[in-house]
């Protein structure tokens, strides 16, 4: 027996345990502190009325043999497919029924649609940018090229002149930045992968956060990305279901590469065949919940609590404007990725804010080596303690 070595080339991951443990130690200390927490990145208010009347009712079915459903379709029931694919109608996105794969959230399968290629493929990740891109690229033992995304490019690299790569990745909404690639961007990178034969992977788990109508939502609204993108969504942020647990990935007929004998193969074929191997579909329950998202009441139930998180941000980004401090995202996005004031490190900068202000957020450097004098405050907490935490940033740096 022989153990995947590349695991031992992962760093160990101590962003979220380190905070924990540090937040612990300091409420021992301190056990009268009001600690507040705008560190990790899960929601705060609950799945929309009508997804929960939705969830409740399927559960119910389940419990009678006339309505009992066994096994689903791998790929996920129709009634979601479609559901999905109006709602990509709804800001002018084509996408076809059968190209939409139902899924149990975008982390499972922005690891998971690795399976589809070779070790042996050049790897393309901004620095700073969600984790699991890297991780999963470094357990397959791939090659790894970092983009640097910094204040210069506004957070958003782009294509690297005289760079080949076969894999590229994309988180627009940026976590942590917050920055939005713009069409006219996204069209250079199609361009890039188009011209170099490689897959983008496009993870648009924040896309329901996007207020700048002229900011796109999905890849799809460029066109010729159907022949080189996947895009990978998620109802986590859109629909508070980080612990209920759905998304989708699109991944177009389109989009063809060749095998090693020059023959077309389409990827959305290897993806169907990879699910129906490994994976069994997601919960009746929760797919008739995820429905239940897409009507117009869900929608107007799940814009409202998106609306609370987008005022969450508009205060911290006043409080930011206010106090001088330098800031991207919070328009688009439920991140503000500020700058560490004073030149301090990120996790300086968080000790300082724990013990001087008892205010919790994300290091950058947990991102990637360029998040190193970056901070993450998330939009999803309440008014009240947002607004508070605010109160607290101002006696701090007015003094
Ligand atoms: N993609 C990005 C950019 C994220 O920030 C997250 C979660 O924080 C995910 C994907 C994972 O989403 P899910 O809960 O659907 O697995």
């Amino acid at each position: 027996m022989k153990i995947n070595e590349n695991y031992k080339n992962l760093e160990e991951s101590y962003l979220f345990s380190t905070i924990a443990k540090k937040v612990d130690e300091y409420t021992k200390a301190h056990p009268e502190a009001k600690v507040i927490k705008m560190g990790i990145g899960d929601v705060t208010l609950p799945i929309c009325q009508k997804a929960a009347d939705a969830f409740a009712k399927a559960a119910m079915e389940q419990g009678k043999a006339a309505t009992f459903h066994g096994y689903g379709p791998e790929q996920g029931y129709d009634f979601l497919r479609v559901a999905v694919q109006k709602y990509y109608a709804s800001f002018q996105v084509e996408v076809a029924a059968e190209d939409i794969f139902i899924s149990d959230g975008a982390k499972s399968d922005v690891g998971n649609i690795l399976d589809l290629f070779d070790a042996d493929n050049t790897v393309l990740i901004p620095d700073p940018v969600y984790p699991v891109y890297m991780d999963t690229n470094v357990m397959a033992g791939r090659k790894i090229v970092f983009m640097d995304a910094n204040v210069e490019n506004g957070f958003l690299p782009m294509p690297p002149k005289g760079q080949k790569a076969d894999i590229i990745y994309l988180c627009s909404p940026n976590n942590p930045t917050g920055s939005v690639y713009t069409k006219a961007q996204l069209r250079e990178w199609v361009d890039y992968a188009l011209a170099n034969n490689a897959v983008i992977i496009f993870d648009a788990a924040y896309e329901a956060f996007i207020t700048e109508a002229d900011l796109p939502r999905s890849i799809y609204l460029v066109e010729g990305a159907k022949k080189c993108a996947i895009e990978i969504c998620s109802l986590s942020k859109t629909a508070g279901f980080t612990g209920t647990r759905c998304g989708y990935t699109i991944v177009p007929d389109e989009l063809i590469q060749k095998d090693s004998k020059g023959s077309d193969v389409k990827i959305a074929d290897l993806w169907n065949r990879r699910q129906g191997s490994k994976f069994n579909g997601v919960s009746y329950p929760v797919q008739r919940a995820a429905e239940a998202v897409f009507t117009p009441e869900g929608q107007k139930q799940t814009k409202a609590t998106i609306a609370y998180y987008q005022e969450n941000a508009r205060i911290i980004a006043k409080t930011c404007d206010e106090l001088g401090i330098k800031y991207t995202g919070g328009i688009n996005s439920p991140y503000i990725w500020l700058k560490s004031p004073n030149g301090m490190g990120s996790w300086e900068f968080f000790d300082y804010l724990l013990n001087e202000i008892q205010v919790v957020g994300t290091p950058g450097a947990g991102f990637g080596a360029n998040g190193d004098g970056w901070f993450r405050l998330t939009a999803f907490s309440t008014h009240e303690l947002t607004a508070e935490a605010m109160e607290r940033f101002k006696t701090l740096f007015k003094k």
